[in-house]
């Protein structure tokens, strides 16, 4: 099988950082505890976890020791409980979700109501609703009807969101005739990047793959982009867990994998894709 790898995909800064954070405060502390799941990926999850890693749900279970911020953030109300229970934190925040949290606190001080195109059940929205008094999350353009059309709005975009989903929710708004609209562009660029290489590469090949955590928003993202542009788009966990029928027939497959992937569960797809179909000399 012929196999071409996006020209970016994988761990991206935010993710990688939080994983190094972990792994240097295991190797120093006792009782260390993330908010939640630190990436979506089970692999990592197991190996940080086997390290002494403990995800918690809720911060009213941990009586002592430190706290793992994970890259999506947390909640106001999540930090001052941490402080108030005398916790440690490290903060993995990303820099980038940290800009929407400002960017959120101060549309809210200008008077803006905030206006989030995302979901409203993912983490890292959850963390940046904590920090503006007046935001509503918008999945939707029917999420709209609730907000009075005076209101002025602070328009901002959950990070892993396509650039394509924020602008037509944008064009959505102002079709509803609010007095004001401010538009702060907050996409992660590393994820803009990631969809726009495999956009561009599954166009080229008969088969594509999207590797990553079925519960990560920005792999789910990109699976659907590519979905839309090749049917025979497929999102994995790994090489293991698929049904290899679906190669039969293709020649030539493309690869790309989303911001929580590791690279060794990368290397070992695309290895054992290139030796597809097995042969004698490669069993
Ligand atoms: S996807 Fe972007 S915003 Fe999210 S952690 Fe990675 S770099 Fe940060």
């Amino acid at each position: 099988m012929k196999v071409l790898v996006a020209e970016k995909c994988g761990f991206c800064p935010g993710v990688r950082n939080a994983i190094n954070l972990a792994q240097k405060t295991l190797a120093t502390e006792h009782k260390v505890y993330s908010l939640g799941h630190i990436i979506h990926n089970e692999d990592v999850v197991r190996q940080l976890s086997d390290a002494g890693l403990q995800p918690v749900d809720s911060i009213d279970s941990i009586e002592s020791g430190t706290v793992l911020i994970r890259s999506h953030g947390a909640t106001r109300d999540e930090f001052e409980k941490i402080n108030k229970k005398g916790l440690k934190i490290v903060d993995a925040t990303c820099v980038l979700v940290r800009r929407v949290q400002k960017i959120a606190q101060l549309l809210n001080e200008e008077g803006y109501k905030v206006v989030m195109i995302g979901d409203a059940n993912h983490p890292e929205v959850k963390a940046v609703v904590g920090y503006a008094q007046d935001v509503a999350v918008v999945g939707t353009d029917s999420d709209l009807d609730n907000i009075s059309n005076k209101k002025k709005l602070g328009v901002i975009c959950q990070t892993t969101q396509s650039p394509d989903h924020f602008a037509q929710m944008i064009a959505a708004i102002a079709k509803r005739g609010f007095t004001e609209m401010k538009i702060i562009n907050t996409l992660c660029r590393e994820t803009m990047e990631r969809q726009q290489a495999a956009v561009k590469l599954c166009r080229q090949v008969d088969i594509m793959f999207v590797l990553g955590g079925l519960h990560s928003a920005n792999t789910r993202k990109l699976a659907e982009l590519c979905k839309k542009h090749n049917p025979q788009t497929y999102h994995l966990q790994n090489w293991a867990e698929f049904d290899k029928t679906c190669l039969s027939g293709k020649t030539t497959a493309g690869v790309t994998a989303g911001a929580s992937t590791p690279d060794e569960v990368i290397e070992e797809f695309v290895r054992n894709l290139v030796q597809w179909p097995p042969t004698p000399a490669n069993i």
